[in-house]
């Protein structure tokens, strides 16, 4: 059986980790958009605040991986689905066949039509990267102060 989980947040974690203990056969691969592993959205405040370092952050390593035997594509984004022919795209021509699907996607940050919401400055925290861009902003505008 070919498990595949689009999303490495809490619920497509979660469901990996259960699928294994129903599943100790099964081949069970993980797909994400993002550059890290299992990470805690949660305390991304507590990163920008100074209190934790980035690897503090990190929840499932990549030692538990390979303990599950559970495969984790980084940097990957589903770009299309074929229900019928039960494949995924990662780019046109490149596909992943699956016999099941989980789709743990989460959200995306709502941007509310206010006036001067795009301006540079102004940011949405949901992700790692995201964290990462205001603290080097931060860091910029601090410098050009001083
Ligand atoms: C700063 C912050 C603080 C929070 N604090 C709390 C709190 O105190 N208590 C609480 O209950 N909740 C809190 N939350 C909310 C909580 O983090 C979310 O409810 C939770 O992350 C949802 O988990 P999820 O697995 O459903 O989705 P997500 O964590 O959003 O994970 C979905 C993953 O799917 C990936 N993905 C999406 N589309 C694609 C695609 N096409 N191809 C490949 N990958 C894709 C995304 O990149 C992402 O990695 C907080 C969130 C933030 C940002």
């Amino acid at each position: 059986m070919k498990y595949l989980i689009i999303g490495n947040g809490v619920a497509g974690t979660t469901a990996a980790a259960h699928i294994r203990n129903l599943d100790k056969e099964g081949s069970i691969r993980i797909i994400t958009e993002e550059a890290y592993p299992y990470y805690s959205r949660i305390r991304l405040i507590h990163f920008l605040g100074g209190e934790v370092d980035e690897k503090d952050l990190v929840i499932k390593k990549a030692d538990w991986y390979e303990e599950q035997n559970i495969e984790l594509s980084l940097n990957t984004e589903v770009v299309d689905i074929d229900i019928n022919k039960k494949e995924v795209f990662i780019s046109p021509d490149d596909r992943i066949h699956y016999d099941r699907l989980l789709l743990a996607t989460g959200g995306v940050s709502f941007v509310p039509p206010i006036s001067g919401a795009n301006s540079e400055g102004v940011f949405t925290l949901r992700t790692l990267k995201d964290a990462n861009e205001i603290l080097e902003f931060v860091k910029r505008v601090i410098n050009v102060s001083l």
